[in-house]
């Protein structure tokens, strides 16, 4: 359950990519619950339609639209869609990524591009084609999802990595650029997090992982992961933009990775 209040959205729009699976439909059921209408899209059209079928039996609004974010024309289209339905968009979430744990020497030439083109290219395409379509002209927020490790050199990450620090680099022009048309834009840096496609990869990759070796000791949850982006989209933070903000258990600053007790 979320910590901000039924109506902390009411009346606003709210567009995740990848909102049918894992962490993206958290985040889209948090801004429901929140009082937002909502718009998902992924590649699979009967994922994203269950996940709508399953926030509207919550008595959420949630439109559902397929989309590769790789393609323009199939983004835009998303777009339309949004606002032929709601008549405005307020918060866009970039969600949406590819991932499969492999070495740099394991890692086919069209694997790579694949990654960089779903997390990197695909948020910027949304993220252009939500500001020329309303975002330019209203303002809102856009919120990326990224990772905590691609300042480091992490082992299996490499394509991943690259991709998340192109979205850490377009997360701050993008702040500074659309500032002075109202848009704030920030990023929020998942840790583990139990129960998604993504760490279940990392753990079977890695016969266990390293989940919940963080000092505060546990995984995260993904409504760990919803608070933060709602926070970032709410008027609690109308002053931060341009920001990465790790969430994940203090790992990231944990360069000795000693246990005290
Ligand atoms: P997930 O359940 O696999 O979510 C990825 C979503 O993206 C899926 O719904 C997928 O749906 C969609 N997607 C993939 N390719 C797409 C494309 N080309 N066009 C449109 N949609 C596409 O993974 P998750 O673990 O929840 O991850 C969510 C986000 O958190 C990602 O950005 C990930 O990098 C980040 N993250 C997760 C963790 C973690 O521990 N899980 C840690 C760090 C960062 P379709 O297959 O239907 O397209």
């Amino acid at each position: 359950m979320s910590l901000f209040s039924s109506n902390t959205f009411h009346g606003q729009v709210v567009l995740v990519t990848g909102g049918g699976t894992g962490i993206g439909k958290q985040i889209a059921r948090s801004f429901g619950r929140c009082g937002a209408s909502l718009a998902i899209c992924s590649r699979r059209l009967e994922v994203i339609e269950a996940t709508a079928a399953e926030f509207e039996g919550e008595g959420l609004s949630c439109l559902a639209v397929p989309c590769d974010v790789r393609k323009p024309d199939e983004v835009e289209h998303v777009l339309r869609c949004v606002i032929e339905r709601y008549g405005r968009l307020d918060v866009v979430i970039n969600n949406a990524a590819g991932n499969f744990p492999a070495p740099m020497s394991g890692i086919t030439y069209n694997g790579f591009k694949a990654v960089v083109d779903i997390d990197l290219l695909g948020t910027y395409n949304v993220s252009k084609a939500a500001f020329e379509t309303w975002l330019g002209e209203h303002g809102g927020n856009i919120v990326n999802i990224t990772a905590p490790f691609q300042n480091v050199g992490p082992t299996l990450q490499a394509h991943v990595a690259s991709a998340k620090a192109g979205v850490d680099s377009l997360t701050r022009t993008c702040a500074v650029e659309w500032g002075p048309r109202g848009i704030r834009v920030n990023a929020v840096a998942p840790g583990a997090i139990a129960d998604t496609e993504g760490l279940s990869r990392f753990e079977n990759a890695t016969e266990g992982g390293s989940s919940g070796r963080c000092p505060l000791g546990r995984v995260g949850t993904a409504q760990d992961i919803a608070d933060t982006v709602l926070f970032l989209a709410s008027e609690a933070s109308t002053y931060v933009t341009g920001q990465i903000i790790c969430v994940d258990g203090g790992s990231s600053v944990d360069s000795m990775k000693i246990r005290l007790d």
